[in-house]
């Protein structure tokens, strides 16, 4: 797996070099709605921490990480009035992933409305 790249983009969005629509901080955890939402409300939450994706994160940063995705899926889903939410993390770039900053999509979702491609 290559290295992490401090120059990717959510690097910069966490250094304040690059705006984003941040809607939650604590000491560890970053999110900001996504850009190109799949769905009404899709937001990324990050750890503060580089690691590049879940399989080189120090798994001492995870507890947090994942209880701010709760958080963040608890109040997307109200804020959104929606039916439920998806919650997605993708790991390389044959799962999915094209930036390599850890992060968790949090997508609300309404009763039949599929996810933007
Ligand atoms: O999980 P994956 O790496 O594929 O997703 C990256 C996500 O980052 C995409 O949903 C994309 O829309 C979002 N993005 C963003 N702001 C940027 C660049 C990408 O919200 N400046």
């Amino acid at each position: 797996m290559s290295a992490y790249d401090t120059n990717n983009i959510f690097a910069k969005i966490l250094r304040g070099e690059i705006p984003s629509h941040r809607v939650y901080e604590d000491d560890a955890t970053v999110a900001f709605m996504d850009v190109m939402p799949q769905a009404e409300g899709h937001v990324l939450v990050l750890p503060k921490t580089p690691s590049r994706n879940i399989l080189d994160a120090d798994a001492s940063t995870l507890p947090s990480l994942i209880g701010a995705v709760q958080k963040i899926a608890i109040a997307a889903k109200e804020a959104f009035d929606a039916d439920g939410v998806t919650i997605m993390q993708f790991n390389e770039a044959p799962a999915g992933q094209s930036v390599f900053h850890l992060h968790f999509h949090v997508i609300p979702r309404r009763d039949g409305v599929p996810l933007k491609p």
